[in-house]
Formats: C-alpha cells, structure tokens, sequence
C-alpha cells in the first residue's frame, strides 16, 4: 500500500543524487561545475518521474521525451541503457511503500568543452502535490502575450522540450502564489487555454476527454496526459485533441491538471468560479494507478 498522508513524515528517507560516471554521492558533495552551462544558461533537459512502488513509472516514454529533445537542442546523452543504469543506482533500496519523485538531469556541461552533466535525484514525492492530487486546485489563467500558433511556427526555436531554463515558470508560479491561486493556465494573446507551467490541461465535455494539441501550439507534450487519452476508452470514454477557450473550460463537465508527480488534480476553483467537483475524477486517478 503506498502511503499517501499529507506533510513531511518522519519516517521519509533522505533525499539522493547517483551521477553518470561516478554512482551514487552523498547529496551534499557538489555535482556541477560552476562553469557548467546548466547554471550559467539554463541550458540542459530533464525529466522527473513518478516512482512507485520503487519502479519509475512511464520510465520509456520519460526516456524517449528525453531523447527527442536532445536531438532538438544537439545536447549528446549517453545511450539509453546508461541513463536506465542510473536511475537503477538512484533508486535501489528505496522504500517501496514512499512515492519518489525521480528526476534525471542532462546539462550542456563545461562552459570551455567537455561532456554533459548527467545525474539523478530522487526525493520523497511533495506534500503538495499528493495534497493536489487529493484535494484538487485552484487555478488562475494568466496571459502568455503570444497568439497559440506563435512558437511552433518558428523553424529555429525548440519547443515542447523539458529545459532546465525555467524562468518563465517560475515566474509564473511567483506570480501565483501572489494571486493566492495553486497553480496557473497560460492564454494565448488569441483566447485559447494552453499549459500550466508545470502540467498540462485535460478537460471532460461530451464524454470526450480533451487536451491541447502540442504539435501546433508548442506546448511540452505530457506522458500523463497522454497516458489518459490512450486509456480513456476504458472509462467509456472519447479522447480528442483540441484547441479550448477559457470560456469552453468554465463549461466543460470537469477540468483537471495533470503531470507526473501530482497525477490528475482536479481544477476546483477557475478564475475565482468554483466548479462542481466532477464525479470522474476517482476513476482518472485509477486509471493512472496513483495512490489517492
Ligand atoms: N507542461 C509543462 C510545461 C511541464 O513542465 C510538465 C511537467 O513538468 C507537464 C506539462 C506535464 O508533463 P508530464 O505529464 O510528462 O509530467
């Protein structure tokens, strides 16, 4: 039974860093140069995974986002069976029963040459997203200031990759935690919804399970949201692609965020507007398997 109480437990294991090349290290050595691009541009890739029941979940298609992404910014991973390796070294021996957040991390490396950075962390999963995934979130939409079509359609800019360069996000989570929402929804400068800055948006209207389509708007592209579509049919349901306004997501029969470590959180509260709490949502987080 994975344990899924809410708060910092007493009984969490300390958090852990393996890094490609040397194994594991104690998580307080340092692991990045101060040269390393990472750090001084933000330039690198990860990804983080839900690990459950001591296994990374989604672990293939985490590993092939990652890989799509490096051909796209020429950053040179190691093969696959060498990060799989890592990840192996970083969790073995962790508990069972606690959820992990598993991030691997691939830096440009050494600002004067040199190989990548590659290392892995893993941490007990945050209070706040089990609390997410239990209680659901409030969500205000924040502007992006740029039309949906705007980013995919610049040949020279790699979109939907999962760059360490999180400024905008941050930003963006700054500025909700001002607004004293949990989370926002970027709109593009044309009206339609489009990603929060750490989740995507999946809505249920029709008995059709939507979600934005990455390919045309250049939002990352969720293995969870993806996990869901695939699935959908098993809760009789439809699973579609689509572009949504904020005023389609008021009316939609229930909105969720999802992403790897929180699952599906219910979108409770949209801009201020409490939604009745859709009576599906117990059945999405069955369907990916997370403990509620
Ligand atoms: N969109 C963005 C911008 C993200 O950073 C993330 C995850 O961190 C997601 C969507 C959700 O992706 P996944 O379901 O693969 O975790």
């Amino acid at each position: 039974m994975v344990r899924s109480s809410v708060g910092k437990n007493a009984a969490d294991p300390p958090a852990r860093i393996a890094v490609l090349g040397r194994g594991p290290v104690p998580p307080g050595d340092p692991v990045l140069r101060g040269d390393d691009l990472g750090v001084l541009h933000g330039d690198g890739l990860f990804e983080t995974m839900h690990l459950r029941g001591g296994q990374p979940w989604l672990r293939d298609e985490h590993l092939a986002r990652l890989a799509t992404a490096a051909a796209a910014v020429e950053l040179p991973l190691p093969p696959t069976s060498a990060l799989i390796d890592l990840l192996d070294q970083v969790r073995t021996g962790w508990p069972a029963a606690v959820e992990g957040a598993l991030r691997l991390v691939c830096t440009r490396g050494p600002e004067a040459g040199g190989p990548p950075t590659i290392y892995a962390t893993l941490a007990p999963v945050p209070a706040a997203s089990r609390a997410a995934r239990r209680d659901g979130i409030t969500v205000a939409t924040l502007p992006l200031g740029l039309p949906a079509a705007a980013r995919s359609g610049l040949t020279w800019l790699p979109v939907g990759i999962k760059s360490t360069s999180y400024a905008v996000s941050s930003a963006a989570r700054r500025w909700a935690r001002r607004a004293g929402v949990d989370d926002v929804l970027w709109i593009s400068s044309d009206g339609y919804a489009l990603e929060g800055p750490t989740a995507n948006v999946v809505w249920l209207t029709d008995d059709t399970l939507c979600t934005v389509p990455a390919a045309s708007t250049g939002i990352l592209a969720g293995t969870t949201a993806a996990w869901l579509l695939a699935h959908a049919s098993e809760l009789g349901l439809g699973a579609a692609e689509r572009m949504v306004s904020a005023a389609e997501l008021h009316a939609a029969d229930g909105v969720w965020f999802t992403s790897s470590l929180r699952g599906a959180a219910e979108v409770h509260t949209l801009d201020g507007v409490r939604r009745a709490r859709c009576p599906r949502t117990p059945a999405l987080q069955a369907l990916l398997n997370f403990p509620v």
